[in-house]
């Protein structure tokens, strides 16, 4: 698989061109950053866990009919994906109260919602992706009702495939971001999921104890956030016990070197 040159590049990820018309190459950085780019830091493994975990993800949303943006795989850091015209707008799926919700409207962090709550931000990194109401979406031109109608259904239908995933497995799904896009299908546009969905996506606490799984583990300087990444791959079954992700690409960087 060949890259070609850079389209994107964002705080996670890089898109690349690839060979075949209509498709893309999404490279999974190991940067991290939270607070609109005030705090950053590389957390090694990181993009290989999040390629791993999405790919997980994505492809059993597929199974189930949801069509996301995911061709394959195509090794530690890259998937082979679908190019698309990405909706501006972040769709927030919500099942327990946290994170800026609790701060916005002064609601008790922790408190679990009667019903999953969907919420959108415009995606602008300039203005702090701000929340905003379907009226401004449909009257700014972002997308529109037929769109926002097919978009919000389907949300909640992955929002249900997860929290059923994710309990088996002895984690709560709290919240999750997920974006969409526009796809020409002969001459007909379609609604698919893109970018990806992992730990730096989604909030995932343990069952048990609530213990945090995912990016808040950097945002808020607990500590251990390779391993929680890991731990949700281990619980997913996709990362066999013992790996060490460090060491998983160190000897794959070995084995290309012994081979010159
Ligand atoms: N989220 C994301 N990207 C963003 C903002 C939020 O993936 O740019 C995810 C975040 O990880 C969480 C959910 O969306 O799972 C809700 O985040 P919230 O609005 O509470 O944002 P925060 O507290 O991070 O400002």
């Amino acid at each position: 698989m060949k890259k070609g040159k850079k389209l994107y590049e964002g705080k996670a990820k890089i898109l690349y061109t690839a060979t075949e018309k209509g498709t893309a190459i999404q490279h999974f950085k190991d940067d991290a950053t939270a607070f609109n780019n005030q705090k950053k830091s590389v957390i090694e493994g990181k993009g290989i866990l999040n390629n791993r975990i999405s790919e997980h993800i994505l492809s059993n949303l597929n199974q189930i009919g949801i069509e996301t943006h995911l061709i394959k795989r195509i090794n530690m850091r890259e998937q082979l994906v679908k190019l698309v015209e990405i909706i501006p707008i972040e769709f927030v799926v919500r099942n327990i109260a946290t994170g800026s919700l609790t701060k916005r409207l002064g609601i008790e962090d922790g408190t679990v919602l009667e019903k999953p709550l969907l919420e959108f931000c415009f995606k602008n990194d300039d203005l702090h992706d701000p929340l905003v109401a379907r009226e401004h979406i449909c009257a700014f031109g972002w997308s529109d009702d037929s769109e926002l109608d097919s978009i919000s259904k389907i949300c909640f239908r992955i929002n249900d495939f997860m929290q059923g995933m994710f309990k088996s497995v002895g984690i709560k799904l709290v919240d999750f971001k997920v974006e969409f896009g526009r796809l020409n299908q002969n001459g007909k546009k379609k609604i698919i999921l893109a970018d990806e969905i992992s730990p730096d996506t989604c909030r995932l606490w343990d069952s048990s104890n609530d213990k945090k799984l995912d990016k808040d583990r950097f945002r808020k300087d607990l500590g251990n956030v390779i391993e929680a990444y890991q731990e949700v791959a281990r619980r997913l079954n996709i990362l066999h016990e013992g790996t060490n992700i460090k060491t998983v690409e160190f000897g794959k960087l070995r084995s290309v070197k012994n081979r010159k």
